[in-house]
């Protein structure tokens, strides 16, 4: 049984992929910055009958909560599989880049990219534990410079064009990162779910949570271990 541990998945996306892969057989620690909403989503889970899932305490923007969730995965499994960097926020709309304020420009890249990076920094030496290691990253195909220079490029993206930037910057950790780990076989790789209807964009996406956690559990169900440094969406691959 692999173990895996997805932030920010006491609801929306994140909870919904914890709910597929414990189903899928895996041990899955839902990782929430509000235990209390970590372990009513666990609860629920476990009232389904999805059982071999726990609830962990998780603030990507709080050093010490990682490194405190870091020491209770080393006490009770001892190596994490897999590391889902799925929390985030949207933030507020309009926010061009050109006069969205420094403070929020700032909240936005804590919790996206910095929270991401320092999480990942903290697991790396459990996943170095695993046999078949991996990290996801999930990302927006707002976050996709091909798609943002693109003819097609829908005009209302610009209205998020703060959170597109801190999607590029996890992309480019993606890359990076999978470049450093290639030679210890970990697999980094982002994935967009599309626009999916959960509190992120007020339920305006058009996918439910289960079409938009289909990309995130097919990446992590992979078994092929030479898919590293890249993008997928459902059922295939997205430009950077
Ligand atoms: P959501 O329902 O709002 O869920 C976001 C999750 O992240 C919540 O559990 C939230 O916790 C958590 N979170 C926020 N800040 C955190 C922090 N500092 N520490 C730990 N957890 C934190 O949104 P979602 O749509 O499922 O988003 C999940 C991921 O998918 C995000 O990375 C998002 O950018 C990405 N994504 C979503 C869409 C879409 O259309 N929905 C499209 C592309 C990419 P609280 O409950 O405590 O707020």
């Amino acid at each position: 049984m692999r173990t895996v541990l997805i932030t920010g998945a006491n609801k929306g996306l994140g909870f919904e992929t914890a709910k597929q892969l414990a189903q899928a057989g895996n041990f899955v620690y839902l990782g929430s910055r509000d235990i209390i909403n970590g372990q009513s989503a666990a609860g629920k889970l476990k009232a389904a009958g999805i059982t071999n899932v726990a609830a962990i305490h998780i603030d990507v923007t709080d050093i010490n909560s990682i490194r405190k969730a870091k020491a209770e995965l080393e006490n009770s499994v001892g190596a994490l599989d897999l590391l889902i960097n799925n929390a985030g926020i949207s933030g507020e709309q309009p926010q061009y880049i050109a006069e969205y304020s420094m403070e929020a420009i700032r909240a936005l890249f804590e919790t996206n990219y910095f929270g991401a990076v320092q999480t990942t920094q903290v697991m790396l030496p459990l996943l170095r534990k695993s046999s078949a290691p991996s990290i996801i990253n999930v990302s927006s195909e707002i976050g996709s410079l091909t798609m943002q220079t693109s003819a097609e490029r829908p005009p209302n993206w610009s209205n998020f064009s703060t959170y597109g930037a801190t999607k590029t910057a996890l992309n480019g950790f993606t890359v990076m990162l999978a470049n450093e780990l290639r030679g210890e076989h970990i697999t980094v790789n982002s994935v967009t779910p599309g626009y999916t209807a959960t509190d992120l964009n007020q339920f305006k996406g058009f996918k439910t949570v289960e079409e938009g956690a289909k990309a995130i559990v097919q990446l992590a169900m992979l078994e092929d271990r030479s898919i590293t440094g890249r993008f997928f969406k459902d059922g295939g691959e997205i430009p950077w």
